[in-house]
C-alpha cells in the first residue's frame, strides 16, 4: 500500500507538508486532508480561502466548502456560509449526515454554530480595505470586478487505500450575494472514488460547472487512462468545446490522483500546485497549457516563490 496527496496552488503547500507526514505515519486520509485545508483557511494572507478571504459585493465574506469520502461516497457541503472559522470541518461533519448534508447560507451557518464549530468574524481589515478600494476602482474604470479568486482543493490517499477530497473557497471576489461556485458541488469542484482516484478543480466556477470536469476525470481514470492523460483529455477537450459552443472558456485548472498515488494536472492558465507521494517529497510545481492538448509542468523557482511571498503581504494603502 502507498500514500499520496496533491493540492491546488502554492497556498496549499505548508498544510500539505504537514498532511503528508500524517499520511506517512499511517493516519487516516480524511484527517490529513482536513488539516491541510484548515491550514489554508487559517492563514490570513491567502485572500480566497477562509480567514482573510475577500468578500462579496456587499462586503460580506461568504464561503463554500466540501468534503467527500471516496470509500463510502459520503459528501458534505456548505455554500455561502459566514463566520465559520473552518468551513471544511463543517462540510466534513455534514458528510456524516444521511439527510441535509449540503447546507447553504443561514442554514449552513446555523448548523456550524449549533454543532459547536468555532465561529467569529472572518473578514480581516486587509480584506475589508481591499474590497473598499475595489469598489472605487470598479466604479471609476468600469472594470470586470471578479478578478481575484482561487480554491484550495486537496486529494489524498492513505496507507489503507482510502481516498478523500476536500475544497474550500471564498469564491469570486465581489460576487453577488448568494452566488455559489463549483467548489461545493459534487462532480464539478471535486469527486473521489477510492477504487479509482479523485479530482478537484479551481477556476471560474460558472464555467467549471458546465463541464462537471472533476467527475469526468475520475470517470476517464476508471476507464484506464493515467491521471495525466485523463486530466489532459477532460480539461482541453472541454476547453475547446466551450470556446466553440459558448464563445469563450473561463480559467480552469484541475488536479487528480489515482489509487496508486500517481497524479495529473491540466490547466488553461498559469497554475501552481503541490504534491507528494511515497516516492517524491512535497514540492511545488508550475503548470501551463502546452501544445497539442498537453500540460507543461516544471518545478517552481526560488525567484517565483520570493516574489509570491512579497506579493501576498504587500501593504494595502
Ligand atoms: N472555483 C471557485 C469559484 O468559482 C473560484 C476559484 O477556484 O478560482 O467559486
Amino acid at each position: 500500500m502507498t500514500w499520496g496527496i496533491i493540492g491546488t496552488w502554492r497556498m496549499v503547500h505548508d498544510g500539505l507538508v504537514a498532511a503528508s507526514k500524517m499520511l506517512q505515519e499511517n493516519k487516516r486520509v480524511g484527517d490529513a486532508i482536513e488539516e491541510c485545508v484548515k491550514a489554508v483557511e487559517d492563514y490570513p494572507y491567502y485572500k480566497s480561502v477562509g480567514y482573510g478571504g475577500l468578500p462579496n459585493e456587499e462586503g460580506i465574506l461568504e464561503m463554500d466548502a466540501a468534503f467527500m469520502d471516496g470509500d463510502t461516497f459520503e459528501i458534505g457541503g456548505v455554500a455561502g456560509i459566514v463566520d465559520a472559522k473552518n468551513p471544511v470541518s463543517v462540510a466534513r461533519a455534514l458528510s456524516k449526515q444521511k439527510f441535509n448534508s449540503f447546507r447553504v447560507g443561514e442554514g449552513a451557518t446555523k448548523f456550524a454554530r449549533l454543532a459547536g464549530f468555532e465561529c467569529g468574524n472572518m473578514l480581516t481589515e486587509r480584506a475589508r480595505r481591499t474590497w473598499e478600494l475595489r469598489l472605487d476602482e470598479v466604479k471609476k474604470n468600469n472594470l470586470n470586478p471578479y478578478d481575484g479568486h482561487d480554491t484550495v482543493g486537496v486529494i489524498g490517499l492513505d496507507l489503507s487505500g482510502s481516498m478523500a477530497v476536500a475544497t474550500s473557497s471564498s469564491g469570486l471576489f465581489m460576487k453577488k450575494a448568494g452566488r455559489v461556485g463549483d467548489s461545493p458541488l459534487s462532480g464539478s469542484g471535486f469527486y473521489v472514488d477510492s477504487e479509482i482516484g479523485g479530482a478537484t478543480a479551481t477556476g471560474l466556477g460558472e464555467d467549471l460547472m458546465k463541464g462537471c470536469l472533476s467527475y469526468e476525470i475520475v470517470r476517464l481514470m476508471g476507464e484506464g487512462l493515467s491521471p495525466q492523460a485523463a486530466a489532459d483529455k477532460a480539461v482541453y477537450g472541454f476547453h475547446h468545446k466551450l470556446r466553440k459552443r459558448y464563445g469563450k472558456a473561463g480559467a480552469f485548472s484541475l488536479i487528480c490522483m489515482n489509487l496508486k498515488g500517481e497524479w495529473g494536472v491540466a490547466t488553461n492558465v498559469d497554475f501552481t500546485f503541490s504534491v507528494a507521494n511515497e516516492s517524491a517529497a512535497p514540492a511545488i510545481y508550475f503548470a501551463k497549457m502546452g501544445q497539442n492538448d498537453t500540460t507543461v509542468i516544471e518545478p517552481i523557482t526560488e525567484e517565483w516563490l520570493a516574489a509570491y511571498e512579497k506579493r501576498i503581504k504587500q501593504p494595502i494603502e
